[in-house]
């Protein structure tokens, strides 16, 4: 039988937050028991905008795996992979850029904000710029699928399918992506400000501690002209509604809440100390999970994820590459013995190789 392919993934600029919760990782756990699911750990697109700080995104692909892994994404049933392991994608990548222009990449509305939020206005790197395309690379190296996203990626999704479409009139016969919405498809960020997300510092992370969630419900954002319990409120952009309706299961109290707000005699701190016993609900059994997961265990499973997606990833390079007309060399020859040429411009076989005094590789501060 045929399982039907899933895949999605997360750049590891930080831990894992609720707007993954709802918008990206409830779907990701359902559609595990349906399809085969792949969830791409991006750090190669990471490093678009995290080039000055590779610690960062390095020391966050394991944090990532604990949050897959605690909310309940099976490694028996997931393949989990690290993109800057699979060379091939990079391989697509590059190929696939000629078939977008720059105009199209700069009206992106996703990437227009997010060049915005992080100043770069005059100075964008190519690669930030081109990481949709990227993506689409991902989508489409590793077979493609269910895609459950966020909304901020629907401009990505359009893009991928562009190109699936022009791919596909070179003969390629790939399938579409089908975009996953979840029914609270772009969380707010405790500010009130935009889409909760890791780089804008406004996200409260699945792992947080009991204390630290309390801190960040007592800052969350709601109505500023509500000062008096007696004033009535705004129930629309309030943080504090945001995530009760995205996470509360009585969602006939909230309601009832709403209403109550609106016409005044509400207090914002009952309403926190509801959200905080919701939240404190959904987030006691993740955080207990993540604890029992150990970096090796985490890092294993990468490993052996990412090995057999490798695999894959060449058969539909090689296929996409043969649909554009790229030139194909014959395979190596089958000799077993490989020359390896010498630092003074000569051969020899690989098999009598003895190197004289081979020192380690100076790696000028870079290997850290
Ligand atoms: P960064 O700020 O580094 O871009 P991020 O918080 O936006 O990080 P991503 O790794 O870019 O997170 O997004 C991973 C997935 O989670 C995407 O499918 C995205 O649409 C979804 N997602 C991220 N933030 C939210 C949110 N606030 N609400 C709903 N879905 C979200
Ligand atoms: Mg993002």
């Amino acid at each position: 039988m045929n399982i039907p392919l899933a895949i999605t993934g997360d750049r590891p600029t930080g831990p894992l937050h609720l707007g993954h919760y709802v918008g990206s990782l409830l779907n990701r756990v359902q559609l595990q028991h349906t399809h085969q699911l792949t969830v791409l750990i991006a750090d190669f697109q990471a490093l678009t905008d995290n080039m000055g700080n590779p610690q960062k995104v390095r020391a966050n692909i394991v944090e990532l795996m604990k949050d897959y892994l605690a909310v309940g994404l099976d490694p028996s049933k997931v393949r989990f992979v690290l993109q800057s392991a699979v060379p091939e994608l990079f391989s697509l990548t590059c190929y696939l850029q000629n078939l977008v222009s720059v105009g199209q990449l700069e009206r992106n509305p996703t990437v227009r904000s997010e060049l915005t939020a992080r100043g770069f206005e005059r100075g964008i790197p190519a690669g930030f710029l081109c990481y949709p395309v990227s993506q689409a690379a991902d989508i489409i190296g590793l077979g493609g699928g269910m895609v459950p996203v966020g909304d901020d990626q629907l401009p990505m999704m359009e893009l991928c399918n562009d190109l699936v479409r022009k791919l596909n009139t070179m003969g390629a016969n790939l399938p579409l992506a089908n975009t996953l919405l979840s029914s609270t498809p772009r969380l707010i960020g405790v500010d009130g400000k935009g889409k909760m997300s890791k780089s804008a510092g406004n996200a409260i992370a699945l792992g947080c501690s009991a204390l630290e969630l309390e801190q960040a419900i007592k800052m969350a954002y709601t109505d500023p002209q509500h000062l008096k319990v007696s004033d009535p409120g705004r129930v629309e952009g309030n943080v504090v509604f945001e995530y009760l309706s995205a996470f509360d299961p009585n969602t006939a109290e909230v309601e009832e809440l709403k209403a109550h707000y609106q016409r005044g005699g509400l207090g914002d701190m009952a309403l926190k100390r509801r959200l905080l016993g919701v939240m404190e609900a959904t987030l006691s059994p993740i955080r207990e999970r993540r604890v029992q997961v150990s970096d090796s265990e985490a890092l294993d499973i990468l490993a052996k994820g990412t090995y057999e997606a490798r695999a894959g990833a060449q058969q539909v390079l090689e296929h996409v590459l043969s649909c554009i007309g790229v030139a194909q060399l014959p395979p190596p020859p089958l000799s077993g013995v490989v020359t390896v040429r010498d630092e003074y411009g000569g051969c020899f076989p690989e098999d009598n190789l003895s190197p004289p005094d081979v020192q380690p590789l100076d790696r000028g501060g870079c290997g850290n």
